[in-house]
């Protein structure tokens, strides 16, 4: 196991009711900047409840947080918030809503005079940010209790991210009752991101990390149990909150800490967004179960793993391997999200010069567990996945 340090200070009020906890968190009289999506807040019964708590509190409104957040939308926000002195951020949504709320809540306190999109990629230094509060409504990202954020410029088809423990939310709210109004393919897009998550920083050589082996194989287990059950009956609480539970701490810094990470499927399917516009966890789904195939001489041993404890498959260590990437993609293929880039009907021999070329303007040029994968590799796993 490597050497970590692990401080996550984002407290998490979850379960039914628990958005009234807010008003314990945001300090009466402040004034909030409340930023949403295209409007689900108001129909999944988060909104009301916002309002409710956030009484004694000044409110001013910012909607129309797109997915893959951009830029451009982003700085009306800050904007907004400079005009009314904002000094709390409080993030209702998914993790679009939440990544942008980081950017802001950042770009707030940053000097007039410098560029925010330099906050992107980390290349100017943050001093401080206003406070970030979130109201969870999609299950996925874990992004309400990390210190991330992925943000799109759409003019250039860069979507890039900042890292900064300073807009680690104060707080999370996890009410799984706000997610029930979610369609059926964005509770299958949470699914694979979180499952996603937890494989970037499990599937990589064996490092003695036990309990962060048995913590990501009890997340995979838990969402291969939970997610079909949401699917097929999404009354049901108790699989919903699992839902919840689970793509939080996917994503929470317990599974990677000290571990071996690999991070390469997000970085090529955060280019095919860009390019393409397919949602994130689709390109994740497009991406691993190749990266695997692509990798399995350096994985074998992890993947043979994963196989038998997840997936209770047996024999020898390579038939095994094999038989988890395919397992994984079959489970991908039953909640309807697709592995093949055929099902976007896109010509895979040019979605692979575009990321390849992507891969080389943003200098990603060793990515993966290793760092071992160049620009060239990955439009190779890009064509395998044709
Ligand atoms: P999202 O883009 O935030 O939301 C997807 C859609 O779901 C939106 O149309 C949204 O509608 C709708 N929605 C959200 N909650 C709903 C509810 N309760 N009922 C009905 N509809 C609801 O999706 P996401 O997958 O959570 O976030 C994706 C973004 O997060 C990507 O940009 C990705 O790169 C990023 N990401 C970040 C991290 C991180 O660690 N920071 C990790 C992985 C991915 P409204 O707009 O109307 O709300
Ligand atoms: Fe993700």
């Amino acid at each position: 196991m490597h050497a970590f340090t692990l401080h996550n200070p984002t407290r998490i009020h979850f379960g039914a009711g628990q958005i009234a906890r807010i008003a314990d968190e945001i300090p009466a009289g402040s004034k909030v900047l409340l930023t949403f999506g295209g409007g689900s807040i108001r129909t999944n019964g988060a909104y009301d409840q916002i309002l409710a708590a956030l009484a004694g509190r000044t409110v001013i409104e910012f909607g129309g947080i797109e997915s893959n957040p951009e830029f451009e939308t982003l700085c009306k926000a800050v904007e907004l918030g400079r005009a009314e002195h904002v000094d709390w951020v409080l993030a209702a949504g998914g993790g679009s809503v939440i990544d942008g709320s980081k950017f802001i809540a950042a770009a707030l306190a940053l000097d007039t005079d410098i560029d925010p999109w330099l906050i992107i990629g980390n290349r100017t230094p943050l001093k401080t940010a206003v406070p970030l509060g979130v109201v969870l409504t999609l299950p996925a990202t874990g992004s309400e209790s990390n210190a991330a954020a992925v943000i799109t410029r759409r003019s250039t088809q860069d979507k890039l991210s900042f890292k900064s423990p300073l807009v680690f939310p104060r707080f999370a709210v996890l009410d799984p009752a706000v997610t029930r109004s979610l369609p059926p393919r964005q509770v299958a897009n949470g699914i694979v991101d979180a499952f996603v998550h937890t494989t970037e920083q499990y599937l990589t050589v064996p490092n003695a990390a036990s309990l962060q082996d048995r913590l990501a194989e009890g997340i995979l287990s838990t969402l291969i149990e939970n997610g079909p059950k949401t699917l097929a009956d999404p009354a049901n609480p108790d699989a919903r909150a699992n839902l919840v539970w689970s793509a939080n701490q996917a994503l929470f810094g317990l599974v990677g800490a000290g571990q071996v990470t690999d991070w390469a499927t997000h970085a090529i399917g955060h280019e095919l967004t860009a390019l393409y516009g397919i949602d994130h966890a689709r390109t994740l789904a497009l991406v691993l179960p190749s990266l695997l195939r692509y990798r399995l001489n350096d994985k074998t041993a992890k993947l043979a793993q994963y196989g038998r404890r997840v997936w209770a498959l047996s024999g020898g260590d390579r038939v095994v391997a094999s038989g988890a990437i395919n397992a994984t993609a079959s489970f991908f293929e039953h909640l309807d999200v697709p592995t093949r880039l055929s099902a976007y009907k896109l010509d895979a021999a040019e979605v692979a010069e575009a990321v390849r070329t992507q891969l080389i303007r943003h200098n990603r040029l060793q990515l993966g567990e290793g760092g071992v994968l160049t620009p060239d590799d990955c439009a190779r796993i890009l064509l395998a996945a044709a």
